[in-house]
């Protein structure tokens, strides 16, 4: 079997499997479904497995009726998927036992600091650019830790440079970037736990991308910088590599980034103009080849 002109040319474990994992936080756009498009069919131009994971961790945020929107737009793009939906709101315990290795390997400390304290969203995945954590808590004493534990919950971070020790330099493999020396260092210390929901982005996909055998991650180029931090996790808790296709992000009508925020582009908005899901498969593929 010839494997597709945009799979990375080390392909050695045929058949692969790839994953799309919405966070049903809103509607999804058309960034969203070429991410889902190139995921599905790279697995089955490869007789390999496409699943679907719902990444709805953080419970603030997510909504039921957005989950279903997904799947209707999903079924709607004629994308079918593999084996069961996974949701990861329930696999926490899952979550909570990596979250105490990293703990127990020492590279894993509590934060109390406040949103307001470091005034960075450094939990989610697409956090402010340039917002990287000072590291405050990491140079809490351990009797001041204790003290602060006993009365409050904390978010935990990894301790990048630490972990780094442990792991010694790291590389991975994007699709287009060709191979890339791990630099999570520049990321700061990330969440690796969030204080109100007890698992973070980071922590959840890694595990999952493991459990999942996902040998090939497709997902926007704005998740390129967070693969550093990821690929040292899985370093860190002995978890197989995937290789990564970072595509470009689809633009909105504007020239702007999509976000779920753009109501008048989602694909459920499209799907009830009467757009032909074929034919945008089509328009998405050949723009990611031919990038504006
Ligand atoms: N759940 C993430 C999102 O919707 C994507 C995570 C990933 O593909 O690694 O932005």
């Amino acid at each position: 079997m010839t494997p597709p002109d945009f799979v990375v040319d080390n392909v050695d474990n045929l058949p692969l499997t790839t994953r799309f994992a919405p966070s049903p936080t809103g509607l999804l756009h058309r960034g969203h479904a070429l991410s889902a498009v190139l995921a599905w069919q790279l697995a089955r131009q490869t007789g390999g497995r496409f699943i679907v994971r719902i990444e709805d961790i953080d419970t603030t945020r997510c909504r039921p009726e957005f989950e279903a929107a997904i799947l209707e737009d999903l079924a709607w793009l004629g994308l079918d998927w593999d084996g069961p939906l996974w949701r990861q709101s329930e696999r926490g315990a899952l979550y909570a036992t990596a979250l105490d290795r990293l703990v127990g390997m020492g590279v894993a400390y509590p934060c109390f600091c406040t949103r307001a304290d470091i005034a960075a969203a450094a939990s989610a995945p697409h956090g402010p650019e340039g917002a990287v954590y000072p590291g405050t808590c990491r140079h809490l004493s351990a009797s001041q830790r204790a003290e602060r534990l006993a009365s409050e919950r904390p978010a935990w971070r990894l301790d990048v440079a630490a972990a780094l020790a442990i792991s010694g330099p790291l590389t991975w493999h994007d699709r287009w970037a060709g191979l890339q020396q791990a630099q999570p260092l520049a990321g700061g210390d990330f969440v690796v736990a969030r204080r109100d929901i007890g698992t973070a982005y980071a922590l959840a996909v890694v595990v999952d991308d493991a459990a999942q055998g996902v040998t090939d991650v497709v997902r926007g180029v704005d998740l390129f910088e967070a693969t550093h931090g990821q690929r040292l996790l899985q370093a860190l808790l002995g978890l197989p590599e995937p290789r990564y296709h970072h595509h470009g992000l689809v633009l909105g009508s504007d020239g702007k980034r999509l976000a779920k925020r753009d109501k008048g582009e989602t694909l459920t908005m499209l799907r009830a103009a009467g757009t032909d899901p074929a034919r945008l498969r089509a328009e998405l593929l050949d723009w990611c080849q031919h990038p504006h």
